[in-house]
């Protein structure tokens, strides 16, 4: 596992298999912290929480969307706030069973099914800690973004692809959903993007991709 500090206050975790690496966001707020996705399982959570040893504030979880590598940690935050999109809820009690069935094999830990305490629909914002959560579908409807403007970085969870030759992520919405989304990213002030799979970016990456969105039939 590779630990990264992202600007003033943001720590990324990477997970690496042989097959693709996975991300877990920490932002240290002032009120609060935040965890964003919690991976394959308990064991996705330990070092995190072995991170946040000496911390003694309270922690939101935030899940970005209902697929199994986001969410199959969740158990072990069972104390914590955790919250997503309505549809997120929605969509891990339709799909827990079958993704469960069909990647079995990348648990880590144990897998227990832990649903979001609290949704919302369109955005929630911390205005203490300066950080919003907001609807941005595309890879699927429930997606939601994450925007810390205290330290100028946008969490998109897999609204891009998982490496730089497969930049457009596999999209569950209609093709102009994904590009409204885009669009709504770049009016945001951010230099630096981090997704579920792919390297810490920056705002050009997403301005290639619309225009690749856009070009491309
Ligand atoms: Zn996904």
């Amino acid at each position: 596992m590779q630990i990264r500090t992202i600007n003033s206050r943001g720590t990324l975790f990477t997970f690496k298999n042989a097959e693709w690496d996975l991300n877990i966001y920490f932002i240290k707020g002032r009120r609060y912290n935040y965890i964003i996705d919690t991976g394959f399982g308990t064991d996705s959570i330990k070092p995190i929480m072995e991170y946040m040893n000496d911390i003694t504030k309270e922690t939101i979880v935030i899940n970005t969307h209902y697929h199994w590598d986001h969410i199959w940690g969740n158990a072990a935050l069972k104390d914590c706030l955790l919250i997503s999109h309505k549809l997120c809820r929605e969509q891990i009690i339709t799909n827990w069973e079958g993704m469960l069935v069909k990647n079995s094999r990348y648990c880590c830990g144990e897998v227990k099914m832990h649903l979001p305490d609290l949704v919302f629909e369109d955005e929630l914002y911390f205005a203490e800690d300066r950080v919003k959560l907001f609807h941005s579908p595309g890879h699927t409807p429930d997606s939601i973004s994450i925007i810390d403007e205290e330290d100028s970085v946008l969490i998109l969870g897999d609204n891009i692809g998982d490496d730089m030759e497969d930049i457009i992520p596999s999209i569950e919405c209609d093709r102009n959903v994904y590009i409204d989304t885009l669009k709504k990213y770049l009016k945001l002030d951010f230099d630096t993007f981090i997704s579920g799979h792919n390297s810490v970016l920056t705002k050009e990456t997403l301005e290639t991709v619309l225009h690749r969105m856009q070009t491309d039939i």
